[in-house]
Parts: C-alpha cells; structure tokens; sequence
C-alpha cells in the first residue's frame, strides 16, 4: 500500500500547528476512546473486502490511490470540516480552490490568475458527471436548446444529461481509431442542427482522443458550442510521448468553450473532485441567484455564486491545492512523469500482447488504457473466453476489466472471423499507476502463465 510508516507523525505535526491557530478556545471534552477503537477496527476488517485498487496488481477500472499528500491534506481539513460554497464556511479553502482551479486552466492554456472573473470561470465539483452537466447547461443557455451530439463512445452520462435538461441527444459514429468520425458528424453541422459538439479527450472504454483540432476548424465554418470531457484524459496534455494526432487534439484545449478534467480520475485525489471550466467568464450570469443564507462576511466571490451544487467539500480543494503545490502541473515534471510512465507501460502491455498466439490487442493504446480480445472463429465464443480469462486471472491477483468492444472497432484487429453477435467482449486494462511500469514484467508474467 501507498503508504509511509511516517505518515500518520507527519498528519500529526500538521494537526498541531493548524490547532495552535485556534489555541485560545477553551478544549472539550473528549470522546470514549475504546468504544471508538472498536469501531474503527470494525471499519478496518469491513474494508477488507475489496480488490487492491491501490497495488499495481490491479489494473482493471480507472483507479488510482490519492497521493499521499491528498490524503493528509484532505484529513487535515477535516478539523475543520470547511464548506466551500461561502467564504462564510471555508476563507481559507475557498482561496485555494481559485488557485488550484487556476492552475487547471493554466494546463490547459488559459491565463492564470486567482481572479475567477479574469479570463476564465471554473470550480471544483462531485465529479466529471457533475461537471459535464454544468458544462451542457450552461451549453442549452447560451445555444437555445439545440441539439447536442457526442461520439458512440462518449461516456453515456451525455446523452442521460441531455435527457435530464430536455435536450435533443444525437450519437456521431467512430472512425476505425474509435475516434468521433468527422466525415459523419458534417452533413449534421451542414444542416444546421447542432449546438453544441462533445468532444472526448480519453474515452472511458478504450482511450481513444476525438480530433479537437480538427473540430476546432470545423466550427470555423459551422458555428457551434465545443465542449470537452476530459474528464479521464485531461492531464495527458502534460506528457511529452503522446501521438502526434494526440498532441494536435490536446494542443486544441484552449480553443474549447467548456472543459471537464476530474482530479479523482488522473490527479491523485480522493473521490469527489471533478473540474468544471468555462472560457468565457461571462457564463457567470446563469449561475446568478440571490442566497438569503449565506453571503455575508465578504463582497469577495463566494464559490456558491458560480456553482449549482451548494454545499462542497473544502478538504477536497485543499487536498487538491497540496497535490499541485508538491507535484506542479508542468510539462516534463514529476507528476506528468508519473502519467508518461504508465502511458509507456501500456505500451509495453501492447507489445506483449502482439507477440502472443491467443490474445490480441484491440487499437494501440492512444493514452493508458487499452483493450484486447481472446482469438477465436466466432465472437461468442471469444467473449466467454474472455470472461473466463478476466476470472482465471483474478486467481492470479491480476485484476482487469471487461468492456463490450462494438463490431466496427474489434473488427479490423481481426480477433475472430464469424461476427454471431454486434459486440465482442475484450479484457480491459488501465495502465495508470506509475508503478505499473516495473511491475509489468510481474503482469505479463501471469498473464502469460494462465495459456
Ligand atoms: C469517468 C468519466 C466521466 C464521469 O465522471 P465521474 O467522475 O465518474 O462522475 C465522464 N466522462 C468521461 C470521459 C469519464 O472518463
């Protein structure tokens, strides 16, 4: 576990120098320490029953633990418990999540300042299905209801969210990368349907990153709101051994309207932090509403004037605030080497997987994450070979995941011949743990173990 024998004496220190601050209260009285210790180590052997998301043995779902960091910060806050919907219920964590969301927008080439008014508005929020429906409201405002489209493989939270806000959804097939094919996305712009265009930089099934740039010269000439999730992807923008076509994608960022990235995918926070940000600061005005409760101590930006939800976790800014202080969002730095290397370690899985009889890779991996199928003469039969292999796996703690690869993609790696079904399930990994890179050996080793 990602965890250091002086963890628990650094939180300790940091508790006692954030307590010094409030020194002159009078002290409390304290809580029943063993009933309390039981409970925990309830709580502890409950907890047992989970896969190791936090080892490089599991390589399955998009997990990746906190930073030890996050985790001391966000426990730290938890003295204190801030709210960041009003300065009135966290100053302090309020500050750094402008800073921190600042420096999102700053990755992503959008000036920095601490200002949210000055050259961009954002916030943090629950996660990426949260910010993807600011970012499709704020759309449905400034686009009059019109039509959104995104790719087959865009997350479904789109076309659940244009649903949930009573807008037109319309799925874009993909190109044979499992990219949104712009060859059938055109004729929709020429007749003036859309108003808004999703593009995903990192599909959650397979990786793959929609031509932004491409669509950014598009919407030159048919006008229409871009909006990007990437939520999983984002922070690849930081690497320096992407694909070329994937570089031009993620160098388009800036020319976004909307931008969704979530810390707790691929910025080592824990769980309840996405990122929602918006180009034009002006979209401030939708979120404007009166709070009879709240606003009082300071004509400063309360973060609950700019946010649908109200009630937000501080601890979740002040985690993310410590993360990027001690790991900086910089091209060629620490925290982008720590994605480079999972990236080159999906690679290798790829290599690996070419070079064996029975299993074959779907599409080369466009960022971490990549699919394979079982061979076999018809796609049923690759599927449950592939849902037994997910299980002998496992046996071996080596834990992956199973995604429906659709015909039109699986087809061209020629993983079977006799197409009885519209999908082939493959094994999927996300390779997004740094310490995948030297555990690979250990990887293929059991996978290629189990025949
Ligand atoms: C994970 C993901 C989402 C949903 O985000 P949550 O944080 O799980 O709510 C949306 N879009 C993409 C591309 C994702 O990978």
């Amino acid at each position: 576990m990602t965890w250091n024998r002086d963890e628990l004496d650094q939180l300790g220190a940091a508790a006692r120098e954030l307590l010094a601050g409030f020194a002159d209260l009078p002290i409390l009285d304290k809580h029943d320490d063993a009933e309390q210790r039981n409970v925990l180590l309830e709580v502890a052997r409950r907890l047992r029953d989970n896969d190791p998301y936090f080892h490089p043995s599991y390589c399955g779902q998009m997990l990746k633990p906190p930073h030890a960091i996050a985790r001391m910060a966000y426990a730290l806050a938890m003295l204190i418990n801030p709210n960041n919907h009003a300065l009135d219920g966290g100053r302090a964590s309020s500050r750094m999540e402008l800073e921190a969301v600042a420096a999102i927008a700053n990755m992503i080439g959008w000036r920095h300042s601490e200002q949210a008014s000055d050259g961009h508005l954002g916030h943090l929020c629950g996660g990426g299905t949260l910010a993807n429906f600011e970012a499709l409201w704020v759309a449905r405002e400034r686009t009059g209801g019109r039509k959104v489209v995104a790719s087959l493989q865009a997350h479904y939270t789109h076309q659940r969210l244009s649903q949930v806000l009573q807008l037109p959804f319309e799925s874009i097939p993909v190109d044979r990368h499992a990219r949104l094919d712009l060859n059938a996305l055109e004729p929709l712009l020429k007749a003036g349907e859309v108003g808004t265009v999703v593009a995903t930089l990192g599909t959650t099934a397979l990786g793959a990153v929609d031509p932004l740039d491409e669509l950014v010269s598009l919407r030159d000439r048919y006008e229409f709101r871009l909006h990007v999730d990437a939520a999983y992807g984002g922070y690849f923008t930081l690497v320096d051994n992407l694909r070329p076509e994937t570089r031009r994608a993620f160098d388009a960022l800036s020319r976004a309207d909307s931008v969704v990235i979530d810390p707790h995918k691929h910025g080592l926070q824990p769980y309840g932090c996405g990122c929602v940000l918006f180009h034009d600061p002006t979209v401030a005005e939708l979120y404007l509403h009166d709070s009879p409760y709240t606003y009082y101590t300071s004509d400063e930006l309360h973060l609950g004037e700019i946010s649908l939800e109200c009630s937000r976790p501080g601890a979740a800014a002040v985690a993310l605030w410590a993360t990027q202080r001690l790991l900086p969002l910089d091209r060629g730095g620490e925290f982008a080497g720590g994605l480079a290397a999972g990236r080159q370690a999906a690679l290798q899985l790829h290599d690996w997987l070419n070079t064996q009889e029975r299993l074959v890779p779907i599409l080369l991996p466009e960022l971490d994450l990549l699919a394979w199928g079982v061979r076999a003469v018809a796609a049923s039969e690759a599927s449950t070979a592939a849902r037994r292999l997910f299980h002998a796996a496992r046996e071996q703690h080596v834990y992956l995941a199973l995604t429906e690869v659709p015909r039109a993609i699986a087809q061209q790696a020629a993983v079977v011949q006799d197409w009885d079904q519209p999908t082939l399930t493959c094994l999927r990994s996300a390779v997004m743990k740094p310490q995948h890179l030297d555990w690979l050996p250990e990887l293929t080793s059991r996978l290629g173990g189990l025949g």
